[in-house]
């Protein structure tokens, strides 16, 4: 049998489920003094039960099987704090831990920051077109503070709704997909991901950034640093998921820009 060598478990310290490393901690060589097998066998062999008479044949007459099997005793360390406990396993014969650890340590973090992030994508990609198609009503209603305006003609009341209502629908598809997560936490995140972009657009004009134009850094990460926020207060985001989105968004932004720029669905590169 082999074991990950990282299990996602419940942790009854944290009172949820976290990751937990999993080492064997003991091979235990014999079985019980009598274990159920062996006193049946004594009692039998003292004259009891079945001798032949019914459907089974005797005792004495079946052909006894050895398993070498081993009762494995297992040790999962919580990788958010830190305590340790034991846990059984069944009787195997063979009980081996499974390598690259590390490999599959990242790994299951990626997926999981992607599968998170994953609605705030899809409402930011969406703004894109809904702007472009359906934008009508500009989310300033033509506001403007001091001679600027308030926010950039791109940011309509359409886009911001449609693309919260996106990722609303990717959460709820997410959810009958992979159980998760909340359709409330990919709503939310919509919000967020247009309240980003929006406040984004705010800062540009404050600079005089023209509209459309690009804000290195602000352009990509913005909309992703208030998403998480409005989702803060209903879903604790672990920091290491924070971290690497911080990293991995922008690559993401302008890899997906520069296609629909290609696809000329956006007239900027950025
Ligand atoms: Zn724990």
């Amino acid at each position: 049998m082999k074991i990950p060598a990282v299990q996602r478990r419940y942790c009854p310290y944290c009172r949820k489920h976290t990751l937990h490393t999993v080492k064997i901690e003991k091979v235990r060589k014999t079985r019980r003094a009598l274990s159920l097998g062996e006193r049946k066998k004594r009692r039998r062999a003292r004259g009891h039960g079945n001798h032949g008479k019914y459907s089974k044949r005797p005792i004495s007459q079946r052909k006894r099987v050895v398993k070498n099997v081993h009762k494995v005793d297992l040790r999962l360390t919580c990788k958010e704090c830190g305590k340790t406990r034991s846990m059984g396993l069944k009787r195997v014969s063979r009980v081996e831990i499974k390598a690259k650890r590390v490999f599959i340590l990242v790994q299951m973090s990626v997926l999981r920051s992607l599968r998170f992030i994953l609605p705030a994508y899809f409402a930011n990609a969406s703004a894109v077109l809904r702007g472009k198609y359906f934008g009508r009503t500009r989310m300033d209603g033509g506001l403007k503070l001091g001679d600027k305006d308030l926010l950039g003609p791109h940011k309509t009341r359409e886009g911001f709704i449609g693309a919260s209502l996106t990722a609303f629908v990717i959460s709820v598809l997410q959810r009958s997909v992979l159980k998760r997560p909340e359709p409330l936490i990919g709503f939310l995140m919509g919000v967020g991901a247009m309240t980003g972009d929006a406040l984004g657009s705010f800062i540009k004009r404050r600079i005089g950034v023209s509209p459309g134009g690009p804000l290195p850094v602000l352009d990509q990460i913005m909309f992703l640093i208030v998403a998480i926020a409005f989702v803060y207060p209903i879903y604790e985001v672990p920091l290491d998921r924070v971290l690497f989105l911080l990293i991995f968004t922008p690559a993401i932004h302008l890899a997906f820009n520069l296609i629909a720029y290609r696809l000329g669905l956006k007239e900027v590169r950025w």
